[in-house]
């Protein structure tokens, strides 16, 4: 059983209720199950439910997909905006550098994270998020450098070495290959999923270490969900021009807003179209959940990033 915070709000409740392998969200308290979605399906025919586990740790909140949680040779955290020294509206644990908080602070908080899951801080690999396709290898021998390589993914095979990214509405994607033993990690916001940063992170995957793409498992972690994406007619053409028959992955207004973009829909059907068949979806929407995840949307761009960690051990 998942480690359920003591004190579940309706909304906190709907999204651990929505976390059906096939796809749920929540709106207005009531859970919406796109059933008509074929392409959402398991192959097996059944839909299982997942819950992520919630795991606190010396105040920080950090969240964990259950299939990647399975495997004893990777580490992961979804941490949250929870248990950090940063003040409003950067409140608490925000380690986003370029937002302008106090980069003592940020610092202060990148060191929490990094206790919490045990690691070194000096020993990250990151990226400048930059909402491109661009994919970096990274080894233990190459010393980080500052600022990091503009890419929106990481891939590594080396052990102990921390691959850690910035959210705050874009979708993170964790890649664990447990074959080979090989971590991904990447940052997918609307223009980056359109250009499929998730089949692009898998075929790294596949020339650089010889990864099947049927054996890499992919969590798509909180981000900004189908219940809170407005967006305007010429993000709904290019989301047409990149996958076609697109009316499954837009969702018509219902309060005279724009349609909704649903980006957890549309990284699943990239990345199955890569071949990709173990996918697990968070569906915690951060614009729902500004109590615990920063959204660059609903706090109107005034807001800290909450960090994604992937750390292989040995
Ligand atoms: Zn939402």
């Amino acid at each position: 059983m998942a480690d359920l915070p003591s004190r579940v709000s309706r909304c906190q409740l709907g999204n651990y209720l929505g976390q059906i392998s096939i796809g749920g969200f929540t709106q207005h308290n009531l859970i919406y199950l796109p059933i008509r979605r074929e392409t959402w399906l398991p192959p097996t025919g059944y839909a299982r439910l997942y819950l992520m586990r919630r795991t606190t740790h010396d105040g920080l909140v950090f969240y964990q997909f259950e299939t990647l949680s399975d495997h004893s040779a990777i580490n992961h955290g979804l941490f949250t905006r929870l248990g950090g020294i940063s003040e409003a509206p950067f409140d608490t644990l925000n380690v986003g550098s370029t937002v302008g908080d106090d980069p003592a602070r940020v610092r202060a908080n990148r060191e929490r994270m990094a206790s919490a899951m045990a690691f070194s801080e000096p020993d990250t690999r990151t990226t400048w998020q930059v909402h491109g396709i661009d994919v970096l290898v990274a080894r233990r021998d190459e010393v980080p450098v500052w600022p990091p390589p503009k890419a929106d993914a990481i891939i590594t095979a080396e052990h102990g070495v921390p691959l850690v990214m910035r959210f705050a509405d874009c979708v993170p994607l964790l890649f664990f290959d447990p074959i080979n033993r090989i971590a991904g990690l990447a940052h997918a916001g609307w223009r980056g999923t359109l250009s499929g940063i998730g089949p692009v992170t898998v075929q790294a995957m596949s020339e650089t270490y010889g990864c099947r793409p049927q054996d890499i498992i992919v969590g798509i972690g909180p981000s900004i969900g189908p219940c809170c994406y407005e967006v305007g007619t010429e993000v709904v053409a290019e989301v047409q021009e990149a996958f076609g028959d697109a009316k499954h992955l837009v969702l018509p207004s219902t309060n005279g807003g724009g349609d909704r973009l649903d980006l957890w829909a549309a990284n699943a059907q990239a990345l199955r179209s890569a071949g990709v068949e173990q996918i697990e979806m968070a569906c915690i929407c951060t614009a729902c959940n500004t109590h615990e995840f920063y959204s660059h949307r609903a706090e109107k761009g005034r807001t800290g990033r909450f960090g994604a960690v992937l750390k292989l051990g040995r």
